[in-house]
Order: structure tokens, then C-alpha cells, then sequence
């Protein structure tokens, strides 16, 4: 077992002594298996939460009423849950009563694909009901059942075949993908913030053009925010230099694509429910990237980016295929006279104790002027040019 099991071990190992049943479940074992890394570990169990509570000493009620304790455990947590069935869904959402059981049979026939349906032991023996293994030697996403009735039961599993066949770079099972293209309607039930975490994993995925070809084909795209007229933009994007690493990066790759720009993009991003920092962060990039396709980058367009912007722009520009010299460009941000407006050599207060401006709008453009300036390279940022420029620039603006 690979090592970041060994601590977790001895939790299952007082679980199991206690009597119950517990096990390593979901995209754990399947990256285990798959020999992929492993960014977080579940547990489920047959025993109750309050059962679990009792048998460790620091617990965190993280999930309760679903039956997610996490167990602390020298600095980590362990989340564990309880073996569950989820009944009544309604609305085609996830149900929001779950009723706990203690057959693990029944908490993995609930899941949404084979290859996410796997259990493990604590001695690293495996638990497949539904041929989870063979789907995995087989590069193939297939639900669990009949696809109809898991994605009646829960619209946004749709969303995710297409993100895990990006992810795993995977091929989506004929009679699912006949699911998805059956229902894909049913997305638009499902809350955008759910939609969005899976859309942004798909590309953030190993290869994005499955995860889009899917999206394209079964029709799921027409019931994403803002992309129902837009199949042959998304057609394009398959075509491009994936992978991606950064969150930013994705969305100012779909972006871009669809032909957004900064003034435009806030509104899709907002019907995506994007945070602020984020649809902040792509409209700095898209500027750039703007920029640097017109080849008009110059010191104040890398000063109003800022370097994550950069980074950004410059990873996007490498997935687009957009020309662009990366060395070049990271070595002039660094060179800037300044790079923070902090920096600047002289402040208003300074200039107000100096008696040469009332604070107002006046000194605003002032020191935007002067700003500029020793961006721009034609005022040194020291207090003495700065001060003989804002003279000039007073006299100027008079
Ligand atoms: P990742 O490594 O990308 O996080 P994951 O498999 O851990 O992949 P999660 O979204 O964290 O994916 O979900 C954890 C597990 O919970 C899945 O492996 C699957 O067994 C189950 N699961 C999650 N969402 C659903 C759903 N909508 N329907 C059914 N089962 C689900
Ligand atoms: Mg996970």
C-alpha cells in the first residue's frame, strides 16, 4: 500500500476491533490501484457516528447528519463515514436525507461509477462488486446499475463521467454515455456551484478533449451557464496544447476561447458563480493575454497584470498555442521600476506636507500620473525626480 495509508491503518484497525466493519472507499482506492497520487483518503464504516465517536478520542462532527465524522489522529483527519443508502432523491438532485445501513454492498451500489465503487481492507485487499478493476484495465467510466435510473436519481453524475474521462483520460461506457445524452437536460436542476467544480476539474484533467468531445456529443454542454451557442467554440478548444495546471488558467482558456474579454467576461463568470477574486483574476489574465496577442505588452500592461496574471496568461498562452516569448516577458515583469504601488518613492501625504496638492480627486490623477511615469520609465522613482515632476505635472494639469 502506498504510504500515506500506514497512519490510517491503525484507524480502521480499532474500528474493525470494535467490531465493525471499515474500509478505504472511492477515488483512493482507485487511484491506488490506477497508481496515481492520492490527495485525500475515506473511510467508510458500518458503524454508526456516535459508534465512531466512542472509539476515538479527538473527532470534529465535520458532516453529521450525513454520517461524516473526521477523526483526528497526530495532526490529520480522517474523514469516515457511514455506510449509507440515499433515498428519496427528488427533483433529480442529490436526496438530502440519507439513511445509514451497516452493509457495505448497499453504500456501493449508491455510488456513481464502477471504478469510484471499489472498497479496500486495511490490509489492502480490494472489495469489487461491479468490476470496478476490470473498468480501470479498461479505461472505461460506466455507472453503477443502469445509468437512467443513477442519473435520474442525480443529475450532476453526468457532469462528472465527462470530468473523470478528462481526468483519467478515460473512455465514457456506450450505454452511459446513451444516458447522459438521454438526460442531459436534467443538468439545469442541479446547482451551478456543483456544476462548476466538476466543469473545472474536466479541465484541469489529463485530456480535456475527452472530457469536452463528451460534453459535446451527449448534448450536456446546451445546459452549462452561457455555453448553449457555443458547440463550435468548444469544438476548438478540444484541439488545444492541454494539459492545464492552474484554476485560473482554465477559465481563461474557456474564456478566451468563446471570445470573451474583460469588460465581457464578468457576467459568464458570475452566472457560473465564480468567486470575485477569481472572475478578478481572469479578467487580468485575458487583458494580458490580449496584449500579448496584439504584441502590446509594454511595462504598464505587466504592472496592471501583476505576476499571478502573468503566470496565468503565459500558461494560457502555451495551451492556445498563442505566440509568445515566456522568458522574455517574465524577465521584463522582474526589471519593472516598480512592481506594487507601494513602491512608489513618493505618497500623498508627502505631497499634501509638501503643500503641493489639497488631498482630492486632483491628487489621485497625480499620482496615477506619476505612477505611470516611473512605470513607464520616463521619471526615476527616487524623491527628488519625483518631486521635480510633480511640478511640472501640476502646472500641467492647472
Ligand atoms: P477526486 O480524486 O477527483 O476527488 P473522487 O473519486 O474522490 O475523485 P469525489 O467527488 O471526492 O471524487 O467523491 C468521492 C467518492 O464519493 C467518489 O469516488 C464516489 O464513490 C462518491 N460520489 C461522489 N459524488 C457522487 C455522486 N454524485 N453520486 C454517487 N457517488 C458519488
Ligand atoms: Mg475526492
Amino acid at each position: 500500500l502506498p504510504a500515506i495509508f500506514e497512519p490510517a491503518r491503525p484507524i480502521l484497525a480499532t474500528i474493525e476491533k470494535a467490531g465493525f466493519e471499515a474500509y478505504f472507499v472511492g477515488g483512493c482506492v482507485r487511484d491506488t490501484i490506477l497508481n496515481d497520487p492520492i490527495h485525500d483518503i475515506d473511510i467508510a464504516t458500518s458503524a454508526y457516528p456516535a459508534e465512531v465517536k466512542q472509539l476515538f478520542k479527538r473527532t470534529v462532527d465535520t458532516g453529521i447528519e450525513h454520517g461524516t465524522v473526521m477523526i483526528l489522529d497526530h495532526g490529520t483527519g480522517y474523514e469516515t463515514t457511514t455506510f449509507r443508502t440515499e433515498s428519496g432523491y427528488q427533483d433529480y438532485r442529490r436526496p438530502d436525507s440519507v439513511t445509514f445501513v451497516r452493509s457495505l454492498e448497499e453504500d456501493l451500489k449508491r455510488r456513481d461509477f464502477t471504478i469510484n465503487a471499489l472498497a479496500m481492507k486495511e490490509n489492502g485487499a480490494v472489495v469489487d462488486l461491479f468490476d470496478g478493476q476490470g473498468d480501470l484495465k479498461r479505461h472505461l467510466i460506466r455507472a453503477v446499475g443502469d445509468p437512467n435510473e443513477r442519473f435520474l436519481e442525480d443529475a450532476l453524475r453526468m457532469m462528472r463521467a465527462v470530468r473523470f474521462a478528462s481526468k483519467l483520460d478515460f473512455t465514457i461506457d456506450p450505454q452511459t454515455l446513451a444516458g447522459i445524452k438521454d438526460h442531459a437536460p436534467l443538468l439545469a436542476k442541479i446547482a451551478v456551484e456543483r456544476v462548476q467544480v466538476e466543469f473545472e476539474k474536466l479541465l484541469l484533467g489529463q485530456n480535456p478533449a475527452r472530457g469536452l468531445a463528451g460534453l459535446i456529443s451527449t448534448g450536456l454542454y446546451q445546459y452549462c451557464p452561457g455555453l448553449k451557442d457555443h458547440q463550435i467554440a468548444l469544438e476548438k478548444l478540444e484541439a488545444a496544447n492541454w494539459p492545464l495546471k492552474s484554476s485560473a488558467g482554465a477559465w481563461t482558456v474557456l474564456t478566451w476561447t468563446l471570445g470573451l474579454n474583460s469588460q465581457t467576461v464578468g457576467k459568464f463568470l458570475k452566472a457560473w458563480k465564480l468567486s470575485n477574486q477569481m472572475i478578478k483574476a481572469v479578467q487580468k489574465s485575458l487583458k494580458l493575454l490580449a496584449a500579448i496577442a496584439g504584441d502590446q505588452v509594454d511595462n504598464l500592461a505587466l504592472f496592471n497584470a501583476g505576476k499571478a496574471a502573468l503566470d496565468t496568461a503565459l500558461e494560457v498562452a502555451q495551451v492556445l498555442e498563442i505566440p509568445v516569448d515566456a522568458v522574455q516577458l517574465q524577465k521584463e515583469y522582474q526589471t519593472l521600476p516598480i512592481q506594487d504601488s507601494h513602491q512608489l518613492a513618493i505618497n500623498g501625504k508627502m505631497l499634501i506636507e509638501a503643500g503641493v496638492v489639497k488631498p482630492g480627486p486632483t491628487m489621485g490623477k497625480l499620482l496615477q500620473r506619476l505612477q505611470t511615469a516611473v512605470i513607464m520609465g520616463t521619471v526615476e522613482n527616487n524623491l527628488a525626480d519625483l518631486t521635480s515632476a510633480t511640478k511640472k505635472f501640476t502646472e500641467e494639469m492647472e
